[in-house]
């Protein structure tokens, strides 16, 4: 299976589909990213906060995989934000996942009463001029702090790595990333699993294509211009999730699916979220 590539504002090319790793294990990070890779997949998306960049390291190598096919983003935790603390931080993720240069950087979210996300970004600058870093984006930014960001550091980020999917789908948000040049990438693009997969209207779509719900909110991503990085443990559903490439969703199934935004996230809001 070959993913599609997105190309992002700073000319890098970026697979359309990877592989999550939230509440994983190290040692289930391994497998699961041994199977992915297996199946196709080749962008991984951790974090420091994940506790598995180790696990994620392991795999990638045993992989064989020559680096320049692998893309890999990590995230800065809240409690490193800062300009120094950036930078350690930074190192001691690429001792971690054993790379010795980074695809994606994201810092992982605004957290806008701290105050300390322009010296972050800052860093990120920095790590990204001295070559460590090809891509440098954020994650759960807000407009006010997308614009802040780009105001006063000159740069637009790469990616906004935010919370979408057919429940909450951020219209606005989306089409302030398309204005800006901004790629969209969705966390818990499948809802987290709860609920959204048994929608009714789903169900209905699937049948009448043979794939399964979860293949068709994947595909509905992929033709609004999300990237993706749909999470499991599961070898079957592992690749069950990259094997959205051989069907399209017509204009009805589309606005039927547009239809079922309700608002609703199942993750924190980032404009109040300030855990450190
Ligand atoms: P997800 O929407 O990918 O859902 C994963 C869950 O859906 C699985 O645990 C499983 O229960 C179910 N599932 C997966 N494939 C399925 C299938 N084919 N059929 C039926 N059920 C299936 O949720 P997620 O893991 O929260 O998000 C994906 C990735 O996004 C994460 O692993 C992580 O890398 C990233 N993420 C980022 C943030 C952030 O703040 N930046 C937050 C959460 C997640």
């Amino acid at each position: 299976m070959t993913v599609p590539d997105v190309r992002l504002n700073d000319g890098a090319m970026m697979p359309q589909l990877g592989f999550g790793v939230f509440q994983v294990s190290d040692e289930e990070a391994e497998h699961a990213v041994e199977v992915a890779l297996r199946d196709g997949y080749r962008s991984v998306d951790t974090a420091s906060a994940y506790g598995n960049e180790e696990g994620t390291g392991r795999a990638l190598r045993a992989s064989g995989l020559p680096r320049e096919e692998l893309f890999v983003t990590t995230k800065l935790w809240n409690s490193d934000q800062g300009y120094d603390r950036t930078l350690r931080a930074f190192d001691a993720s690429m001792r971690r996942l054993g790379l010795d240069y980074l695809d994606l950087y994201l810092i992982h979210w605004p957290m806008p009463g701290h105050d300390t996300y322009m010296d972050t970004w800052r860093a990120f600058q920095k790590l990204q001029e001295d070559g460590r870093i090809r891509s440098i984006g954020v994650s759960n930014f807000t407009v006010d702090a997308l614009r802040r960001v780009m105001d006063e550091s000159g740069t637009v980020p790469a990616v906004n790595q935010i919370e979408l999917h057919p429940y909450f789908q951020q219209d606005g948000l989306r089409a302030f990333h398309r204005e800006h040049g901004i790629h969209t990438e969705a966390w818990a693009p499948l809802g987290q699993g709860q609920g959204l997969l048994d929608d009714p209207a789903l169900a209905r779509i699937a049948q009448a294509h043979d794939r399964t719900p979860a293949q068709v909110v994947l595909r509905w991503h992929l033709q609004i211009g999300n990237v993706v990085i749909p999470k499991s443990v599961t070898p079957r559903r592992i690749a069950e999730n990259i094997d959205v490439f051989g069907f399209d969703l017509g204009p009805d199934d589309m606005k039927t699916i547009a239809e079922l935004d309700k608002g609703a996230r199942v993750g924190p809001d980032p404009a109040t979220f300030e855990m450190a």
